[in-house]
């Protein structure tokens, strides 16, 4: 039977995470073993508009599994959301006879890949982002090593805190999503924690820091999901109140990259087959998710208008375990 398509671009966009490389790598050497070409494209959309790209082989993705970042490369475009420039990445995928992109991302590569599947190119996406910010999908590609990073962020500082009587300010990433410091504040249990799904007053929070110190701890440790406050402003704020030393770090781009961790590997790879097998299914317009081990996939721009699942459980159970 004649394939419905024969060539397939790869891209990662957006913010970098960890095991991007290994959901490239899926794609690309399952392409191969059904028969299709595979295109490796740089810097995301930006590759797409100048048309950098380039064939792929079995051996181009050979060793990128244990690799951090993308080898694919990433950058921001804006200008994607002009659909003259959107036309250009188009005109270069006809001229290369490609048939459908997968895009590795979050919200905004999703909202690029719907756009170019209004234009009549075959798309699937895949949750590429630290943040675990992708409604759909129970994780998110990178997620778990950041998590990961950040648990070992934490109790580093805890040493430190513990020897010296002191409170530290833990501020990690997560945009508007709570998940790496409410995942890490249950794996550390973290004395006080503040995410954008329940955000504490300044005050709410000194009490917390004072409670905590009436309880006889030492080492007090405040996560935070990074800009909801000034950290450095914060310390000092808990500091005259409480009288507790208090040190703020903001973890930053240190919890960005690194070694993919085996459970991101795991779902990226699953995740890249899967892309490739539901577009010679027929599929345009999806995004790939995982849900309690199954691979399930959701029409692009539901996602993206999709609210977030609740997370009172968790903080409940946050609240009740330390
Ligand atoms: P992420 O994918 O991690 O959410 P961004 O929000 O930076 O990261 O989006 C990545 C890229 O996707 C942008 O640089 C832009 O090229 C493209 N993009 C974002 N929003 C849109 C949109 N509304 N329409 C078309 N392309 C978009």
């Amino acid at each position: 039977m004649a394939k419905n398509i024969k060539k397939i671009a790869i891209l990662t966009s957006g913010g970098d995470s960890p095991a991007m490389n290994n959901a490239v790598k899926a794609v690309v050497n399952s392409a191969i073993t059904h028969g299709l070409e595979p295109y490796l494209v740089f810097e995301g959309y930006k590759g797409l508009v100048e048309n950098n790209l380039k064939k792929a082989s079995k051996k181009d993705v050979k060793f990128i599994g244990a690799k951090g970042g993308t080898i694919l490369q990433s950058a921001r475009l804006p200008e994607f959301k002009e659909e003259k420039v959107r036309k250009v990445a188009v005109a270069n995928l006809k001229k290369n006879k490609i048939d459908a992109v997968v895009g590795i991302g979050g919200d905004g590569t999703y909202m690029g890949l719907a756009r170019l599947t209004e234009m009549g190119i075959k798309t699937v996406g895949l949750p590429g982002t630290i943040d675990n910010d992708i409604s759909s999908t129970q994780y998110t590609i990178g997620f778990y090593t950041t998590l990961n990073t950040i648990v070992t962020a934490v109790d580093q500082i805890r040493d430190t805190m513990e020897s010296h009587n002191r409170a530290g300010i833990v501020e990690v990433m997560g945009r508007h999503c709570g998940d790496l410091a409410i995942y890490a504040a249950l794996a550390t249990g973290a004395e006080v924690l503040s995410v954008p799904e329940r955000k504490l007053t300044i005050e709410e929070i000194v009490k917390q820091v004072k409670q905590a110190r009436k309880e006889g701890n030492r080492s007090i440790i405040v996560l935070i999901t990074e800009n909801m406050y000034n950290a450095n402003e914060l310390a000092k704020i808990i500091e005259a109140e409480t009288k507790v030393e208090t040190r703020a770090t903001v973890l930053g781009y240190a919890q960005r990259g690194g070694v993919p961790q085996a459970m991101d590997r795991f779902i990226a790879t699953r995740m890249g087959e899967f892309a490739v097998e539901k577009l010679l299914e027929g599929k345009t317009g999806i995004a790939v998710n995982v849900n309690n081990e199954e691979m399930t996939t959701k029409n692009i721009l539901d996602v993206v208008k999709m609210k977030r699942p609740s997370r009172e459980k968790l903080l409940k159970q946050y609240d009740n375990s330390k």
